[in-house]
């Protein structure tokens, strides 16, 4: 197998979105607009209720999917097709905006931690106009892996040792794991050759150790590791274990044309996205 290596370490920076909500950004902030097929990357993550809970009122989504994955805190969803919920620990809502969705994400608490990811995937081309759709995806009902030696899986999306994830049936064929390694715990994940890779470590000391020069990378907290193709990527944890998003998806290669909460193909799509927003058309 042909292991990916680190091609590149991208910051947080540090910023605000919604109403305030405190964010750390890599995908969709100045060093990195996009990783194709991937939009946004924020990770949230506060004990103090002043740093999130302004929220996200109600805005507007066309053209994308945007993924939410609690690890702390309880965040309540609504939005115009009249679907509502909340996301808890460990649940994960993929929600496909396609030709349009307006919705709320606001925290249900006052203080305390809230902690968790929003990702954004761009859908093809031939998708942006679909209906709206959402799996929302409870606990107990994303696929765990754990292996002899401790390593623990959490399979939202792709396949590991045979189990699939949770959610299916997304254009970018997209991997999504949570892995949890062990004190100098290891792991080897296939990865489709050509899908566009992350790895994102928010816990302990994670590397990525390629194949080729034998490079081993630690990637740091807060910090994007983009990787290089390959057939799969190995991860190993250092002394105190370690936790980290491992994200892969099918870039699409076609034209991205970004204002705010809209992503389209061009110039004019976006101008139609703003006009039918404004016409309450969402
Ligand atoms: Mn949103």
């Amino acid at each position: 197998m042909k292991l990916r290596s680190v091609k590149n370490l991208v910051p947080a920076v540090a910023t605000s979105d919604g109403a305030g909500v405190k964010l750390n950004r890599t995908i969709g902030g100045p060093v990195l607009d996009n990783l194709d097929p991937f939009l946004l990357l924020d990770e949230f993550g506060s004990e103090e209720g002043a740093d999130y809970i302004g929220g996200f009122p109600d805005h507007p989504h066309r053209g994308f999917e945007t993924v939410t994955y609690m690890l702390n805190g309880l965040m309540r969803h609504e939005d115009s097709t009249g679907a509502s919920g909340t996301l808890g620990p460990g649940s994960i809502q993929w929600m496909t905006a396609g030709r349009g969705i307006v919705h709320s994400e606001m925290p249900e608490q006052e203080e305390g931690l809230m902690r968790g990811f929003q990702l954004w995937v761009n859908l093809p081309a031939a998708e942006k106009m679909c209906a709206p759709r959402y799996q929302n995806i409870e606990p107990g009902d994303i696929p765990e892996v754990m292996s002899e030696d401790g390593v623990r899986i959490r399979v939202i999306a792709g396949e590991v040792d045979g189990t699939r994830g949770a959610v299916s049936g997304i254009a970018v064929e997209p991997t999504y794991l949570d892995i949890t390694l062990p004190e100098g715990g290891e792991h080897i994940q296939p990865l489709a050759s050509g899908h566009a890779a992350f790895c994102y470590v928010f816990e302990g000391e994670i590397s990525i150790i390629a194949s080729d020069e034998g490079a081993v990378v630690e990637v740091p907290h807060h910090t994007l590791a983009i990787l290089s193709d390959g057939e799969g990527v190995h991860m190993r944890a250092g002394a105190k274990g370690g936790q980290a998003l491992l994200i892969a998806g099918k870039p699409l290669n076609e034209p991205v044309v970004r204002y705010g909460p809209f992503v389209m193909n061009s110039r004019e799509e976006i101008e139609q996205a703003i006009h039918d927003y404004r016409a309450g058309l969402f």
